[in-house]
């Protein structure tokens, strides 16, 4: 029996902003984020300075006021800094009280990825989080609270939600196809069916197994080649509380706890999916876009007066299992995780808004308590009803199969819920504990073995899944691979370029270890740099086994560990070494924008590397490369230079540019398909419209970029043939003289000439002063077309930005055109879209790497935007129009511009 309790709690709503990082020091980061007191988060826009303020129930200031004890704990030496304990005090405690009370309580974090979500939620190392502290707590006041009519149990189960599938993180068999299913319970609401429960007598083993969860989720995601962001995982603790009665009978008081940490809330950028027709085809975070639309349709339906409506809660398996949490029986807490810093300022305020909706959301907390014995005697009641319905062919007498199989589901489960209810607490412990022996010895094992033994550890770019995975190298030759070898150790290392024998350890028995790669081909670097034959490791090593495999070499008989190295600096390593085997000083030249262009490049040049090696393992005929892309080429005034990756279809010999967020979109998709592949799925070959390496044809490309200067048109001068041709009217001494005038100015986009002839149909794309948009030519055919556009653009009158931007800007005119597939036209065409250089392949892989970090830094040397139209037209050598290209040249900016003076013509002096 549900008892009602105070009802409509509103969901308690933190935010917490977290110290700058590494990057975020480089780039000499601006703070946007000021908590002036407990309830007040105040975000500043970095570029106008206005000020957005946001009421919170807690507002926790993680960002400075702190140093670090020896044992490595936050502690504040400012009264403002909110370390992990003031959190769990404030939140935890309450989570703990609630649970004794016997009321469900859901506690989930939000923020975009490396906003401090886990930090919050699981914490790193002696910084613990919520998680490890309320179970830690629940145990040591079920030991103050021990009585003798009394009987306590916890359960723990844990899961991951990737890409809609749940994936059960306690399960010692492999885990189903598809997933695991969500279904729904008629009283209880939405469960996992077959989750594994497992019964925990002591903080230590409730703590053995979210270690457990942690590592089984962090081998998926190296071996599934996942990206762990993506993942919402879950902790449920369940609290039951049994007292009999001393007239008899037992009662139980029960309680939920989901611990949530969300996948990263960033959003992918608009532009990625613009214009892609791949974008249905990928579920960009299905999840989350419904907690989303799930918290909005609560906010709405509270803001009207508590107004029906419907909430999409089935359209995810995160909502389904949320729904509780939400919307229903349970007290909830969100903590927004948020970056300090001005370059996440979008990011930042959209948490924040998220969070100021989830702040009116009421729930309806009741407290869970039953008498067991009524209870058994209405499950059995209800069985015995469902067995006759079963029997009488459903409700109806007619029903389907599937209504039939639902029943059948409902009795089983009913029938397991009473063997549980049935069975002594200790029965339970002994199931378990009978299922494997060790348990939570395992881990000081293993960390005894850690300080005797040679060992290597895994970095992952998620430093909640960094440090998880320890390969021990024993003396004699251990194999590695993703194919266990009969005799002998073996490492087993599976997915994306793993070799069946990748790479064989020695240990000579005095702890020198040696690697020999099984292949010449393999991409094995070591500390940034490519290895090709046997080398000794050293102290520390950074060793990259290929694919998502990245490890460090630690010789605890040795000296000299260190303890600080991470996933961005191994990273970064490998990049940099590349640009300086090719003697080049890096990308980096110092500034600010080279910063930010450098680290895009290290982040980007990895996931390129693995969208190739998917390509290879796919058997997609494509190649990726990274190429710098200028604004002035993006058609833009102004801005920085952005890393695009071109891509080339080798089957049917066609180019195409992708932005990073369109790469990024595609990416996951690739992912998926590689997940789905390795997954054993039938399915997992697209067709090509749902192929995420795929680029139709007729996907218009960039094909180059044209000038004009607009300087002579401040000065009301034609610029036809760059020289005043013809004066209309009366000019101007000084632009200023414009301001306040009303003018008009026609450009004219007359023609192109010596267009690659792969180009099937072509239009440009320009944007004048002030317009919101790009204004886009007709679309024409062949390779000499003449687009014939006019668009004219009034001031009434004149301003001086507008002046300005007469006077010191350029027009860029870009050129798209959509390609003929090779088949279409059997001519092998030999001129690259934007002449960055051909993508040839590369012995092996480090070449290739290099060879990207060189094309992109020569594109950007070539300053391509310019001059790319000139080298199109060079670099197209066939019979057609020799004499017509002649006389074209002086044409090419053929993308010819006139002005005119608008209807009140200036006067003359
Ligand atoms: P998320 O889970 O949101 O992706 P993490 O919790 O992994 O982010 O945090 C990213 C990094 O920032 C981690 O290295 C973490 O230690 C650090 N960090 C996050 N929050 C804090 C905080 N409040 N104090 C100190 N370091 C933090
Ligand atoms: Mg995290």
């Amino acid at each position: 029996m549900y008892t009602t309790m105070g009802k409509g709690d509103s969901i308690i709503v933190a935010v917490r902003v977290r110290p700058f990082n590494d990057r975020e020091k480089t780039r000499n980061c601006k703070l946007v984020i000021e908590m002036p007191n407990e309830g007040t988060t105040v975000i500043r826009d970095p570029k106008t300075n206005e000020e957005k303020r946001f009421n919170y129930d807690h507002s926790y200031w993680s960002h400075d006021g702190f140093s670090e004890k020896k044992n490595g704990y936050f502690e504040p030496t400012d009264a403002h800094y909110a370390d992990q304990k003031r959190v769990f005090e404030d939140l935890g405690r309450g989570v703990l009280a609630n649970a004794w009370s016997g009321y469900n309580c859901s506690l989930f974090a939000y923020g975009q990825t490396g906003s401090g979500k886990s930090y919050s939620i699981v914490g790193f190392k002696n910084n613990k989080g919520i998680v490890p502290i309320v179970c830690e707590e629940l145990f040591k006041q079920i030991a103050d609270n021990k009585k003798k009519n009394m009987q306590f149990e916890v359960f723990v189960s844990m899961m991951e939600i990737y890409c809609e599938k749940v994936r059960d993180l306690l399960s010692s068999t492999p885990p189903p196809k598809g997933g695991l299913k969500v279904r729904e319970h008629p009283k209880n609401g939405f469960y996992v069916e077959n989750l594994t429960t497992v019964p925990v007598n002591s903080f230590k083993e409730i703590e053995a197994k979210i270690e457990e969860g942690t590592k089984m989720r962090t081998i998926a995601a190296t071996q599934m080649n996942a990206t762990s962001s993506r993942a919402h995982t879950i902790v449920k603790i369940t609290f039951n509380q049994k007292s009999s009665k001393q007239a008899g009978g037992t009662s139980m008081k029960k309680s939920e706890i989901n611990l949530v940490d969300l996948a990263g809330s960033e959003r992918q950028s608009a532009a990625g999916t613009e214009g892609d027709r791949l974008k249905e085809g990928i579920v960009i975070n299905q999840s989350l876009t419904t907690l989303g639309r799930v918290i909005k349709a609560l906010h709405d339906s509270q803001k009207s007066g508590g107004k029906k409506m419907q909430i999409p809660y089935r359209d995810s398996v995160l909502t389904c299992l949320l729904k509780n949490a939400l919307g229903g029986n349970s007290k909830t807490i969100m903590i927004a995780a948020i970056s300090p810093a001005d370059i996440n300022y979008e990011e930042t305020l959209s948490t924040l808004r998220f969070a100021d909706r989830a702040k009116s959301i009421k729930t309806n907390a009741v407290v869970n308590e039953n008498q067991t014995e009524r209870a058994l005697r209405e499950l059995r009641e209800e069985n015995l009803r469902l067995q006759s319905q079963i029997q009488g062919g459903g409700v109806s007498g007619d029903a389907s199969n599937e209504e039939i199989e639902k029943l059948r589901r409902q009795l089983a489960e009913n029938q397991k819920e009473m063997e549980e209810m049935e069975k002594s607490w200790q029965q339970k412990i002994a199931e378990e504990a009978s299922k494997h022996a060790g348990g939570a010895s395992e881990k000081a094992e293993m960390e005894a073995k850690k300080r005797k033994m040679c060992h290597l550890w895994n970095l992952n770019e998620d430093p909640a899944l960094t440090n998880v995975i320890v390969h021990f190298i024993p003396v004699g030759e251990t194999v590695v691979g993703n194919k266990p070898t009969s005799s002998g150790n073996f490492i087993q290392m599976s997915g994306l370029s793993i070799l069946a024998q990748h790479v064989v350890l020695r240990n000579d028995g005095n702890n020198q270890i040696t690697l020999s790669p099984c292949s010449e081909d393999l991409d094995i670097f070591i500390n940034g740099k490519p290895v090709h034959g046997e080398v000794q490791l050293q102290q520390n090593d950074r060793v990259f086994f290929g694919g998502n495999h990245l490890y460090v070499f630690n010789n605890p008989t040795k000296k000299g560990i260190k303890t600080d190295i991470t996933y961005d600096t191994a990273q970064a390593e490998i990049a940099q070494n590349h640009a300086a085997a090719l003697g080049n000083r890096g990308i980096g030249g110092g500034s600010k924008r080279d910063l930010i262009l450098e680290e895009e490049l290290m982040s980007t040049l990895p996931l390129v590397q693995r969208a190739n090696a998917m390509a290879t393992e796919l058997g997609r005929n494509v190649k990726f490369e990274i190429v710098l892309v200028s604004p002035e080429m993006r058609g833009l005034t102004s801005g920085l230079t952005e890393i695009w990756i071109k891509v080339h279809n080798i089957s049917e010999d066609t180019y195409f540019l992708w932005e990073k967020s369109r790469f990024m979109n595609r990416y996951y998709g690739m992912q998926e398909m590689y997940e789905a592949k390795q997954d054993g799925s039938e399915e997992w070959n697209m067709p090509k419209e749902r192929d995420p390496f795929y680029e139709p044809p007729d996907s218009p490309v960039f094909i180059a970029s044209s000038v004009v200067f607009l300087q002579s048109l401040a000065y009301l001068i034609d610029v036809e043939e760059q020289f005043p041709i013809e004066l209309r009217g009366e000019y101007v001494e000084n632009p200023s003289q414009l301001v306040g005038k009303n003018i008009a100015f026609k450009v004219k986009v007359i023609s192109a000439v010596g267009l690659p002839r792969r180009i099937l149909k072509s239009n440009c794309k320009y944007r004048f002063f002030g317009s919101k948009k790009m204004t886009t030519t007709p679309t024409v055919s062949g390779n000499t077309p003449s687009y014939g556009h006019e668009e004219t653009f009034q001031f009434k009158p004149v301003t001086k930005e507008v002046a300005d931007y007469l006077a010191n800007s350029n027009l860029y005119i870009t050129f798209w055109g959509t390609q003929r597939p090779r088949g279409a036209n059997s001519r092998k065409n030999s001129v690259s879209t934007i002449g960055s250089g051909g993508a040839r392949e590369g012995p092996n892989k480090a070449k290739r790497v290099e060879k990207m970090v060189a094309n992109a830094k020569s594109a950007e040397n070539r300053n391509i935007s310019v001059k790319a139209l000139e080298t199109v037209l060079r670099g197209v050598d066939d019979n057609e129009n020799r004499k017509t290209r002649k006389q074209s040249m002086k044409k090419a900016g053929s993308t010819t511009i006139k002005s005119r003076s608008g209807s009140k013509k200036p006067k003359a002096k």
